[in-house]
């Protein structure tokens, strides 16, 4: 299979058809950052009733004219009054209060001075002034949040108000991750061997899951053993919907991921992609399910997951790819090394509402150099037409918060 071009791989993974998303009804307090998978009608006018928006007296416009009116009664908030306002008479009102029949504007405390049962008007206000209309904050039949929508903080409130006790949305799809390599330890586990290396790859993989909206399920690492990795994807695609590998996909004796997945029958949809780093990404279908086989370096680990397994989770729940890329003005020259697209980790400044990028401390060297993802890093995008930059270029770059 020949190498990809990257815009290829990106289009295969955009067009990619869906068809079995999974929706269930969660309790409204546990569905941030989830996605609808409906959409929010108001069912009701809010408020359903006039509704006095200060603490005041309900009034009749016409009566302030008459300088000094007569309290009839409280109303406090919560109350079902039966009094109407009567000419000559005013309604003690409180913010959040049905105003009262017969009323139809609200003259603050503050505008008024109390004697005995009266109150003497100080300073007038328009007519229907801290009256809340029917339907202010929102009308019956009006959609308030459409399907699709990743609910954030404000979507609960409107939700809560309208009683939607358990919203329909998308379940977030589960990734399992899975190290392969015989020379990785996991985390606490003691080093025998100076050959040995510390995995970092499938814990960066769970947090880049979580950050981004998937619900990660951690299976460790694996060595290099073609009979442990096949039956550690194969129970890994029992339990998830996108399976994640690290390692063993490229052109080495021992790696042995490429032919598990192409012996486990799934169809392979890429392999091979002009990109740098990661470029023997692989991935791969199985029914309704996954499988991206990521490169070992963790460099190239952690930016082809931002790339590939980022937008499939936010696909397989309807949601929009949370990484966005911008324009961005280089502080200094960038040399392009080779005909790929190429994801450059750069410190990313904003100034002014001006992006800059420079390499500051950014160490070159191999797909190994995890660090240089650390700070307020992103990373600096060029397709694989483009040539060397210099200082002053405008470029685009891919933000990661
Ligand atoms: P591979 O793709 O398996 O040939 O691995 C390429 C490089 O990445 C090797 O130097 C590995 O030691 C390193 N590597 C593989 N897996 C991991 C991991 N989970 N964490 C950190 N480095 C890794
Ligand atoms: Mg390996």
């Amino acid at each position: 299979m020949a190498f990809l071009h990257f815009d290829e791989s990106m289009k295969i993974i955009k067009d990619l058809e869906i068809s079995n998303y999974k929706i269930s009804k969660r309790y409204l307090t546990e569905t941030l950052d989830y996605v609808l998978a409906e959409d929010i009608v108001a069912d009701h006018n809010s408020p359903e009733y006039p509704t006095s928006a200060m603490d005041g007296y309900a009034i009749k416009y016409k009566d302030l004219k008459l300088g000094r009116l007569k309290i009839s009664s409280i109303n406090p908030a919560g109350s079902d009054l039966t009094e109407s306002v009567v000419s000559g008479e005013c309604i003690k009102t409180f913010t959040g209060s049905l105003m009262p029949d017969g009323a139809d504007t609200l003259i603050p405390i503050e505008n008024v001075t109390v004697e005995g049962s009266e109150i003497v008007i100080n300073q007038e206000v328009p007519f229907g002034f801290s009256v809340r209309a029917i339907g202010e904050n929102y009308a019956q039949d009006e959609k308030l949040i459409a399907k699709g929508s990743k609910i954030d903080f404000a979507d609960i409130g409107v939700m809560a108000s309208l009683n939607v006790v358990s919203p329909l949305v998308y379940e977030k799809p589960k990734v399992a991750i899975l190290s392969t390599g015989s020379e990785l330890l996991e985390l606490g586990e003691s080093q025998t061997s100076a050959a040995q290396i510390r995995s970092s790859n499938n814990y960066i993989l769970e947090a880049i899951v979580k950050k981004y909206d998937g619900e990660p399920l951690q299976l460790g690492c694996i060595s290099d053993d073609k009979e442990s990795i096949l039956q550690g994807v194969k129970d890994a695609l029992h339990q998830s919907d996108i399976v994640v590998t690290t390692g063993g996909v490229s052109v080495g004796d021992f790696d042995f991921v490429k032919d598990v997945i192409v012996e486990l029958g799934c169809e392979v949809l890429f392999k091979g992609v002009r990109v740098k780093p990661g470029q023997h990404i692989m991935v791969a279908k199985k029914d309704d399910k996954f499988i991206i086989g990521l490169p070992g370096f963790a460099y190239s680990a952690t930016v082809t997951a931002l790339l590939y397994v980022v937008p499939l989770i936010a696909k397989l729940q309807q949601g929009r790819c949370s990484l966005r890329r911008v324009e961005a003005t280089l502080r200094e020259p960038f040399n392009k090394r080779q005909k790929k697209a190429e994801f450059t980790a750069c410190n990313l400044i904003l100034e002014n509402g001006n992006y800059y990028v420079d390499f500051q401390g950014k160490k070159s060297g191999t797909s190994a150099i995890l660090t240089n993802m650390l700070g307020s890093t992103a990373l600096l995008i060029t397709s694989e037409d483009d040539i060397s930059k210099d200082r002053g270029d405008k470029v685009q770059v891919l933000l990661l918060d």
